[in-house]
């Protein structure tokens, strides 16, 4: 998993209407509520990229 997948997964997953997620629906036929776990994942992962590049930009 790169910064491209995640960027895909956040892409894909969006809250709907309903308050479900998106991309669980179209990829998985399945109804999860929003935020998905994956959106949990890749916003988890999202931010330690960025505190990461952030605290490699203070070196
Ligand atoms: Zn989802």
């Amino acid at each position: 998993m790169n910064d491209e997948s995640v960027r895909a997964i956040l892409a894909a997953h969006v809250r709907a209407i309903d308050g479900t997620c998106v991309g669980c629906r179209l990829w998985w036929s399945r109804l999860s509520p929003y935020p998905c776990w994956q959106v949990l994942w890749a916003t988890s992962r999202q931010a330690r990229a960025i505190t990461a590049r952030f605290l490699g930009g203070l070196r």
